[in-house]
Parts: structure tokens; sequence; C-alpha cells
């Protein structure tokens, strides 16, 4: 602002400020003008000009801050994001404590079951049945405030919402999950759902991906993997086998290339699980190509370039022909937790990995896909993580400190084949946490069982119990070491 400030007092006028809508060069000349004009004036004249910067008054009338030391509401906890994990530790406080005062911050109108996401791309679920309203799934008596987080001011406990209202909070859950930056690769935006590019990560393109696969009968089909962390990481892989599966069942899979290009330096990250996916690798004949990573696309002309980086060789690019291309885009902390204090140098909110505590702000705790543990980001971490914190926070209402530990547990059911599905279920470091005695299921091979739990058991497990606090199979393991605070 100082800058944009002294050119406005240097410059000779009549004077252009220009940027894409306006809105930040008339932002920038309000706050300017606010040090010496009054409030109304400003006003005024931007709504002449065709702005409205009522929403940023009270940023305008405190010199650019907005005010956080009285808010426009105030409650006991303040969740941020109504995803797997908002919801879950929403239901999860309030069967432990009816009485407590919650608000729950997402935009969003719609909930998804983003794990349902691969089963539509292989056509075995409708999209459907995948998405439900918001307004269905706060749990009773826990309030909903319809805006999306812009800005954090841990000192204050306050939360700033974009319009610049503020809600204050004793106690703090942050879960907004991660962001999913289609805009890395350069021409992707402008193609996806058109010219045979499709992506499982989104829940308007899932059923293009299966559109896809129905309609190819011979030529080269790619399947993207970006640099990790990313959430389910079998996700690009399962897309692959479900489509490979399809080929396979419809005699054509002979006369169709399958390329995995995958930005890491192996199949899967535990070994363990490696031997059963090569199998299915194998039997779909898919080349894997790895520290590929996909950096731009040309849609009309079916061409996607990458960017490979082989150890002591000098970096290059190559360039792949496809008829279809299956994209899992980079993904990274949402910009707004980017920026703010919560932040790791990474980007992700920063905890400690048991407690699921902020390092740094004793009343801040934060679950799912954007905080910093090493675990795999899965709904299937969530649901463990979600009672942890519920446990921690009715611990520190009450006065104690934490005493539950998230065990680390995420899981990754890799549908290799219509039917069948090998069950990673490990914890940090690659520990394998089998939910199930090997007898029953042996998650390192596929089975039959394990389709039946991901197709009939998890969706229900997901909305009837997860959703409402039921903590089936997801109790908090005490802490055993004392976290010192
Ligand atoms: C294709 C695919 C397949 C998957 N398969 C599996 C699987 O098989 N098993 C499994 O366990 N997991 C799977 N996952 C991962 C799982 O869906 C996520 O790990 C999980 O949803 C993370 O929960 P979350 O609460 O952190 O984030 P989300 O569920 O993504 O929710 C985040 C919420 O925060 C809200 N939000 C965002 N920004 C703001 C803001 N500024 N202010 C307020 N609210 C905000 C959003 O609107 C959203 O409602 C899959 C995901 C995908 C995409």
């Amino acid at each position: 602002m100082a800058s944009f400030g002294a050119a406005l007092d240097a410059l000779p006028h009549p004077l252009l400020a220009y940027c894409r809508t306006g809105t930040r060069s008339v932002t920038l000349w309000s706050f300017w003008e606010a040090r010496k004009r009054p409030m109304p004036e400003i006003l005024a004249a931007t709504k002449a000009a065709g702005y409205d910067m009522n929403g940023v008054a009270r940023r305008l009338a405190n010199g650019g801050q907005t005010p956080t030391d009285t808010g426009d509401a105030h409650f006991e906890v303040v969740i941020v994001g109504a995803g797997a994990g908002g919801i879950s530790v929403a239901a999860c406080l309030k069967s432990r404590k009816p009485q407590l005062n919650i608000a729950v911050i997402d935009p969003a109108d719609i909930h998804y079951y983003q794990p349902g996401w691969t089963m539509v791309g292989g056509g075995i679920f409708d999209a459907k049945t995948t998405a439900k309203t918001m307004g269905s799934l706060i749990p009773r008596g826990v309030h909903w405030i319809k805006s999306a987080v812009a800005a954090f001011e841990p000192e204050n406990n306050a939360v700033i919402l974009d319009g610049c209202r503020v809600v204050k909070y004793d106690r703090l859950i942050v879960c907004p999950g991660l962001k999913l930056d289609w805009a890395k690769v350069e021409g992707l935006e402008e193609t996806l759902g058109r010219n045979g590019v499709t992506s499982n990560y989104r829940y308007d393109l899932a059923p293009y991906t299966w559109e896809l696969v129905q309609e190819m009968k011979s030529g080269r089909a790619l399947f993207t993997q970006p640099p990790m962390p990313i959430k389910c990481a079998g996700a690009p892989q399962k897309a692959m086998y479900l489509s490979g599966d399809a080929w396979f069942r419809g005699g054509v899979l002979k006369d169709i290339d399958i390329q995995f290009m995958n930005a890491g330096g192996a199949l899967f990250g535990v070994k363990d699980y490696v031997p059963a996916l090569q199998e299915y690798v194998d039997k779909y004949g898919a080349t894997l190509n790895f520290i590929h990573n996909l950096v731009s696309v040309d849609g009309p002309a079916k061409k996607a370039v990458f960017d490979v980086c082989k150890l002591d060789a000098e970096p290059s690019r190559v360039e792949a022909e496809f008829d279809m291309m299956h994209v899992c885009p980079p993904q990274t902390a949402p910009d707004f937790i980017r920026v703010s204090p919560l932040a790791d140098a990474a980007g992700w909110v920063d905890v400690d990995q048991s407690t699921l505590r902020h390092q740094s702000y004793d009343n801040i705790w934060s679950l799912g896909d954007v905080m910093n543990a090493p675990n795999a980001k899965t709904a299937a971490a969530a649901r463990k993580q979600a009672p942890t914190v519920a446990d921690n926070i009715v611990a520190d209402i009450a006065g104690g400190s934490a005493v539950a530990q998230y065990n680390c547990y995420g899981s990754c059911p890799l549908t290799v084949e219509r039917g069948k599905i090998v069950l990673a279920e490990f914890g940090y470091g690659g520990a394998l946490k089998p939910s199930f005695p090997r007898f029953l299921l042996d998650g390192t091979r596929p089975s039959r069982a394990a389709w039946f739990l991901k197709e009939t058991l998890l969706p229900p497990i997901y909305w009837k119990a997860m959703l409402r606090g039921k903590e089936w199979m997801a109790k908090p393991e005490r802490l055993k070491v004392a976290a010192g605070r």
C-alpha cells in the first residue's frame, strides 16, 4: 500500500491504476485515502465507480487491519472446514459434551465422499451417491457459519472471514483440507473434461473417466501422479487398474498402451504392497515411468510434457502423445494456511504428531489433509484423528493435559480389478497396521473381502458412523508419553 500511495501522491493526475477487475486497485486507493478522507466519502466515491467497499469498511476504519479485539461472534470451539475431518470432530465433541458451544465454518453447499470418486471413475458408483448437502450433515446443535476463513489471528483468538467478519474462539480446530493446484500444470485447466483429459480428483470429472474408458478401443492412455504429499496416494494408480480391468474384460487391452507417469521413484511408498500391485501392472501391460512430472498439456494436440530429473543427470523434458489422460493434480496446503502463523516451512499446519495440538499455540488443534504429521492423507486417517482431537480438547477444557494419541493410521484400498482390492493399512514410516487378522483379510494380497468392505461397508460407515460421531474401530489410543504441554 505504501508504494501505491507514494505513486498516487507523486504522479500527475488523472492517474490510471490497472488490475484484472479493478477491485485491487480500488481497494488500495481506498486504504490510502482512508488516512485523510472520511469513510462515507470513500464508500460513495467507490460506489459511483461501480465498486462496493462496504465489505472492507471495518478494515478501512482501522488503518488497513481488521480489528480483532472484539468479534462479531464468539464460540467455545470453532472448527475451520466441514469436510471429513471437520464434521467428524464436531460430532465427536458433541457426543462427549452436548452443551459445548461449537461453530463450524465452511462456505461449501455440498459435502463429498471423495473416496467414492475412484469407484465413479471405474463405473461402479453413481456420482450422485458421493454428495450430500452440507446442511444435512452438520451435527444437531452445532452452528454453521457459511463463509470462508481468510486469515488467522491466533494471538487474539480470532479468525477473519471473507468480508472481514471476525469470529472469536476459546479453542480452534483447523481442517480445511488441501489445495488441488490444477493451475500448476500449464494448459490443464483449459482442457479438463475435454480432449480425453480427465481426473477422478473432481466430482464433475470422475464420470468422464468412465466415459473415456468405455469409448477407448485402442491407442495410448497416460495416468499421471504428481510429487508427494497428495491425498490418497494410491488414487492415481487405482484409476489405472480399474481402466486396465475394463479394457481386459472388453477384449481391447492388447491394443491399448498404458503408461504410468509417476513423479516419484516407486510404485507405492510401502514396500509390502508392491509385489501384489506389480502383478497387476504386468497383467495390464502397463509401463512404469518414474520421476516423470507432468508440467504442461496441449489438449487439442493430445500431447503432454513431463520433466524428468534423473540422479546425476541434467534434467530433461519428454513429450508424450495420448488418446486419454487421467491426471492427478499437484497438491499443496491452501493459500490462506500457507501464509498464516499456523504453518510450518512447507505450508502445512504445524502439529504435534501424537496429540495433534499445534506446536506453538496451545488452544489450536488440526486434523485431516492440512496438517503436517507424516501419515497418509486419507479419510481413514481423519476417522482416527477426530476422536483423538475431541478427547484432548475435552481434557484441556477440564484443565488437564492431553490424554489421547493418534496412532498414525492411514489406509488406501487399491482397487486392482473390479471385485478385488489390495487393502494397504499403515502408519508412520510404513509400519503395517492391519485392522483384521491375516486369516480373515490379508491386506498385502488382492481380496474380495476388501472389495466388499470398500463397495458395501465403507460408504455407510462414512455417512452414518464417522460423520455422526460413532467411533467404531476408531477409539483413540491413550497417550503413552506425557506430551509436556
Ligand atoms: C479421488 C480420491 C480418492 C480418495 N480415496 C480415498 C480412499 O479410498 N480412502 C480414504 O480414506 N481417503 C481417500 N481420499 C482422501 C480423502 O477424501 C481425504 O483425505 C479427506 O477428505 C480429508 O478430509 P479433510 O477434512 O482434511 O478435507 P476435506 O474432506 O477435503 O474437506 C475440507 C473442507 O474444508 C472446506 N474449506 C476449504 N477452504 C476453506 C476455508 N477457507 N474456510 C472454511 N472452510 C474451508 C472445504 O469446503 C471442505 O468442505 C480420496 C480422495 C480423492 C480426491
